[in-house]
């Protein structure tokens, strides 16, 4: 059976972001499903965001604007 290069749809719900440090996929429950989660090595001054820890122990974190 062929197998798709692209990164395949993640059947759970919610959002998946990259951890900037070693590209480990971690779940996170954006607050809208419109807006596009965006990862940052450190908080953001404003709007919302949310830290997020991958199972290796980096912590970041992601901004939703
Ligand atoms: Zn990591």
């Amino acid at each position: 059976m062929g197998r798709s290069t692209s990164t395949p749809a993640d059947p759970e719900q919610g959002t998946a972001v990259v951890c900037p440090q070693c590209d480990e996929r971690v779940a996170v429950s954006a607050p809208d499903t419109e807006v596009e989660p965006t990862v940052s090595p450190s908080v953001a001054a404003f709007g919302e965001h949310s830290v997020v820890h991958c199972s290796a122990g980096h912590k970041f974190w992601v901004n939703y604007c």
